[in-house]
């Protein structure tokens, strides 16, 4: 199963890309996670990659298609992968046509999970990450909590810069531009599924197995 997973940045595909990766047994390949990864680690494309994204915009083609080559084709791949956070754009998707095309692989489809983008600020934006562990939760999960529950640093919550909201609407915005063309050019090859993402976890990821099976 090779599965594109698409959505607005906070519409949680993240989150059920994980849950169809332990499902069906295949890598969930986050191009987000290898960037952080690379700014973390301060390498060459990490310096280059932070400074873009902290600006709210888009990481070069180039550099993304070279990333996601190098990972389609290691081992763990050969029987399927969950894509997630590319394509963003339709010039990233013809390339990946044609590695797919060079890989003899015909069986990608890409899954739409939408919502409504007030819904997705005020999520976003109710987020905070710890600054040690780097793992998110959502205010409520840490009300009057002042360390973290995954590595009980203190004082470690912090709003990450991709989550204020002044860069969330920018980012919708670049979603809006650069990536919906890509959900047109995957329709048009009759390869997209569309799912409601407004509702708590278990409930989209059972509408997304349904509509897998069909
Ligand atoms: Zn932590």
């Amino acid at each position: 199963m090779r599965l594109l997973l698409f959505g607005a940045p906070g519409v949680g595909k993240g989150t059920q890309a994980k849950l169809l990766s332990i499902k069906f047994n295949i890598p969930h390949i986050s191009t987000g996670d290898i960037l952080r990864e690379a700014v973390k680690n301060q390498t060459e494309l990490g310096k280059k990659a932070e400074e873009i994204m902290n600006r709210g915009d888009l990481v070069p083609d180039e550099v993304m298609i070279g990333i996601i080559r190098d990972r389609l084709i290691k081992s763990d791949c050969q029987n399927g992968f969950i894509l997630d956070g590319f394509p963003r754009t339709t010039k990233q998707a013809i390339a990946l046509d044609k590695l797919l095309d060079e890989m003899n692989i015909n069986d990608l489809k890409l899954i739409n999970i939408y919502a409504d983008e007030e819904e997705i600020v005020k999520r976003l934006n109710n987020r905070r990450a710890c600054k040690e562990c780097g793992k998110i939760f959502t205010l409520s999960e840490i009300q009057d909590k002042d360390e973290c529950p995954n590595c009980h640093s203190r004082t470690s919550f912090y709003l990450r810069d991709d989550d204020k909201e002044e860069v969330i609407r920018k980012r919708l915005e670049v979603f809006r531009k650069n990536t919906e063309p890509v959900l047109t050019y995957y329709e048009k090859k009759g390869k997209v599924i569309s799912v409601n993402g407004f509702g708590d976890i278990e409930d989209v990821n059972k509408k997304l197995l349904n509509a897998l099976s069909k």
